[in-house]
């Protein structure tokens, strides 16, 4: 199972919890490396005549170190090892190891086996520290904490952890779920390279209780490298051909890895610098025409926040206000959408007084002359009556600029009097 899609989404939360020490600086990239088992701890074996014992702590030794020797010829990493002899160091000292050192990665390599002698079971998979373990998955936990006990400080330090304990799981979900998805990531990465360069079978990345990857503070994972107790499995990780090509795969899988985190961590989005407003005022001009129209007329084609200004005789409807290129821009391209091809913004000075002329209200238009008892001659006992063309125009009040004939426009809805429409006269 390969889940390279997956890669982004775990990365973006991932870097999401990377301290901030660690963007920019340019300290080597500390590579913990674990061969398990080890010393008295043969981990898996199985007995080939024509091969021999197949003990996974060598194997596990014999991969590590052709592992370590590639990421030492690189000088962007800084390679620890938990062992580099036939010993065995207690899963704390592995952990506290990595831990002092702030390693970035630790990569604990291991050999599979299933309870039969033999078995047609074959295949890697890499675990990830996790609570969604299945059953399958206990098992190997079981097989690979076993060794647990070897030491009287694991003991001490494991002993308390009770899996099913509700307080111990859920100590564990907060303390792994920061470095899970990263741990996928890699552990993807690693699956993913034994499948497409050297054509394993590939069992996944999958998620269990591992007490040597439980208490590490950076993305970890236990790279099962093959089945002991089948017999192709344990011919080809016998091999200095088939060691090879699994520290290759881990070697590749940690490089390309390590781009992504310098990618992610090197390059964060560039700011948008805030945007500063304009001298101006902008509005978009949607048509000029002789008819008048309310807001709610179809022919606005239902565009909001329109501004109407009469100029010599013909009406100028005007959509949005603002100082803001961008805005004026996006409103200029609502308007176009709305149907209206040939709009244009236009630049208006705010605040600016007429040089000649005004700005009046046109409060109402008609064929019929306003009654007297109407509220808009109740209310505007001046309001200066014209007509032209057999049609009676009411205009109220002179302002020197459009801000406070749009002032005065307002004050007017507020007394009921609405459809006003703001007219510039020039003398
Ligand atoms: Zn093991």
């Amino acid at each position: 199972m390969t889940r390279p899609t997956l890669y982004k989404k775990f990365f973006f939360l991932f870097i999401l919890f990377m301290g901030f020490n660690s963007l920019y600086s340019q300290k080597k990239f500390t590579v913990v490396l674990d061969a398990g088992h080890g010393g008295s701890d043969i981990g898996a074996n199985r007995y080939y005549s024509d091969i021999g014992s197949v003990q996974e702590k060598n194997v596990t030794l014999a991969i590590v170190l052709k592992l370590g020797r590639m990421l030492e010829k690189n000088k962007d990493y800084k390679v620890i090892y938990t062992r580099k002899i036939d010993e065995y160091p207690s899963l704390t000292y592995r952990t506290d190891l990595a831990n002092r050192n702030k390693a970035d990665l630790f990569i604990s390599v291991h050999v599979n086996s299933s309870p039969s002698t033999s078995s047609t079971t074959q295949g890697t998979e890499t675990f990830v520290q996790g609570p969604n373990q299945n059953k399958t998955n206990l098992e190997v936990a079981k097989a690979e904490n076993d060794v647990i006990f070897l030491d009287e400080k694991d003991k001490e330090n494991f002993a308390s952890y009770n899996p099913s304990s509700p307080e111990s799981l859920i100590a564990l979900k907060i303390q792994q779920s920061k470095y899970l998805e990263a741990s996928l990531t890699i552990g993807g990465m690693v699956e993913d390279n034994f499948v497409k360069k050297d054509k394993r079978m590939s069992r996944g990345v999958k998620q269990a209780n591992l007490h040597v990857l439980r208490m590490n503070a950076m993305p970890s994972v236990l790279i099962e490298t093959g089945f002991v107790n089948n017999a192709d499995d344990a011919h080809y990780i016998s091999t200095e051909e088939g060691q090879q090509a699994i520290a290759e795969s881990i070697y590749n899988a940690i490089v390309s890895y390590k781009k992504l985190v310098d990618r992610n961590v090197k390059e964060p989005e560039p700011e948008k610098p805030v945007e500063q407003p304009l001298k101006n005022d902008f509005r978009i001009l949607l048509m000029s025409t002789p008819a008048k129209y309310t807001e709610n007329d179809p022919a606005l084609k239902g565009l909001k926040y329109i501004l109407t200004i009469k100029e010599n005789g013909a009406y100028k409807y005007y959509y949005g206000t603002t100082n803001y290129a961008s805005i004026r821009d996006t409103n200029l391209k609502t308007a176009k959408d709305a149907g209206f091809r040939n709009a244009i913004a236009i630049s208006f000075v705010p605040n600016q007084s007429l040089a000649t002329g005004y700005y009046t209200l046109e409060i109402y238009s008609g064929k019929d002359k306003l009654e007297s008892k109407s509220l808009i001659l109740k209310s505007l006992p001046d309001i200066e009556r014209n007509k032209e063309n057999g049609v009676f125009y009411y205009t109220n009040g002179k302002y020197k600029t459009l801000e406070d004939a749009v002032k005065a426009q307002k004050e007017l809805e507020n007394k009921g009097i609405t459809n006003t429409v703001i007219e510039k006269r020039i003398k």
